[in-house]
């Protein structure tokens, strides 16, 4: 059976996307921040990772050693600034938003990069945002520790994606709509069920020419 190695998986999209992948048969691992408070969520293990902790990654990858990872899922994210403008936004939460959306899923790839690239499927999707499109950037006035983060996650995955075509790994980033989640609030476009089953779908048919691609949930792509 494939493995999926998931972050954010306690909840919203990303608990939708676990949902999703046991159902297709997958052996699921769930990278939770407090996996005694989540409970049963049905992943096949649940396993402590603060995405922001070295040490924590580190005990990650222990745990895990050499076990072929097909899908490692960047899901985890944080929006702390929602409708703050520049004035209130403050350093320290500038950089905790780079630290949770942008410099923590590159550590993670790097970690696991080894295990994405023994494996069959050898994919690395991120979730990211529109919210971090320079070219559907509108009329922006907010959000500028949560949008530049995106931008930043963008860039540095399709780094990533030249740096791992050599080794076959592909890599997508996407964003999953507007979704009725704790972070997309209760009049979000669109459920999880939605997002997580479109996204999975772009994901499990990825293509080579694809892959370092900015998707939409629905498989349309975005621009940068
Ligand atoms: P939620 O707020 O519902 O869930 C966020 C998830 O991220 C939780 O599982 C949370 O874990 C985890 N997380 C946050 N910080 C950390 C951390 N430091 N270490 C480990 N885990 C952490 O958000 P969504 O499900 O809505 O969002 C998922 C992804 O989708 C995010 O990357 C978000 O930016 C992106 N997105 C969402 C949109 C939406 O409309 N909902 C729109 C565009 C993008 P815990 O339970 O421990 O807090």
């Amino acid at each position: 059976m494939p493995t999926l190695l998931l972050t954010g998986a306690s909840r919203g999209i990303g608990r939708e996307l676990l949902n999703k992948y046991k159902q297709d048969g997958w052996t699921v691992i769930a990278a939770c921040r407090d996996p005694g408070a989540v409970g049963d969520i049905g992943a096949d293990r649940v396993l402590p990772l603060e995405v922001t902790s070295e040490d924590s990654i580190r005990a990650l990858k222990d745990t895990l050693g050499d076990l072929p990872i097909d899908v490692l899922w960047n899901n985890a994210g944080v929006y702390l600034d929602k409708g703050m403008g520049l004035e209130e936004t403050a350093a320290d939460l500038w950089s905790e938003t780079f630290a949770v959306n942008t410099i923590a899923p590159l550590r993670i790839a790097n970690a696991f990069a080894a295990n994405v690239a023994d494996s069959e499927k050898k994919t690395m999707a991120f979730t990211s945002s529109r919210m971090g499109s320079i070219g559907d950037l509108g009329g922006a006035s907010s959000a500028y520790a949560y949008r530049s983060s995106k931008t930043a996650l963008n860039m540095a995955a399709a780094i990533l994606a030249n740096d791992l075509r050599p080794t076959g790994v592909k890599t997508v980033v996407l964003h999953p709509g507007w979704v009725r989640t704790d972070m997309g609030g209760p009049s979000a476009d669109i459920d999880t069920e939605t997002s997580a089953g479109g996204m999975k779908k772009v994901v499990d048919s990825l293509t080579d020419a694809q892959s370092g691609g900015f998707f939409n949930y629905d498989g349309k792509s975005w621009p940068w």
